[in-house]
């Protein structure tokens, strides 16, 4: 119906972005009211750190792909094809985010869970970014950048959270704390 002329036009170099941007963008996403952010407003979260604080605790390219939005290449990330029970925590803050128990193998090549901890363990915010609207996914107590989350994942979300491997940590099921 109301097709953008340049999808039209240029498939193929939209085609080449998500090759490159990394998370597969392919797939038509839900409204901003489907993902319950209608409305929403500027969030602010617990844990505010300046830039140099940032990069002052982590690594470079923990800092690439948390504060500056990075994307890590697909099928190179550690937790990609990892499969042990436990909790996936954020590298920057150690905020709970995803159970081994809503992992999935989804091909994609990035780290893909149907369904975020709990409701503290991420935030959802807008993407526009490389000419296309997504659903990017941050640590709710850090706001850090954690990737993006589409509606082609499994029952019984149908969600898809595809996440960058940097921006975790592992926790295995029998480690205290
Ligand atoms: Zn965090």
């Amino acid at each position: 119906m109301d097709i953008k002329r340049t999808t039209l036009i240029y498939p193929g170099i939209l085609f080449l972005l998500f090759a490159i941007t990394g998370c597969d963008a392919q797939n038509k996403i839900h409204s901003e009211d489907y993902y319950g952010l209608k409305g929403k407003k500027m969030t602010k979260y617990e844990i505010e750190k300046s830039e140099e604080e940032w990069q002052e605790q982590l690594t470079p390219e923990q800092y690439h792909i948390t504060r500056e939005k990075g994307t890590e290449r697909p099928f190179t990330g550690k937790y990609n094809d990892h499969k042990a029970d436990g909790v996936y925590k954020c590298v920057a803050c150690g905020n709970e985010l995803f159970s081994s128990d809503t992992k999935y193998s989804s091909g994609s090549g990035w780290p893909s869970f149907w369904d975020q901890l709990s409701d503290d363990a991420v935030d959802r915010k807008i993407d526009n970014s490389y000419g296309m609207q997504r659903i990017e996914v941050v640590c709710k107590n850090c706001g850090g950048h954690l990737g993006h989350v589409f509606d082609d994942g499994p029952n019984p979300t149908g969600l898809r959270y595809c996440i960058n491997s940097i921006a975790l940590d592992f926790k295995a099921e029998s480690e205290e704390g």
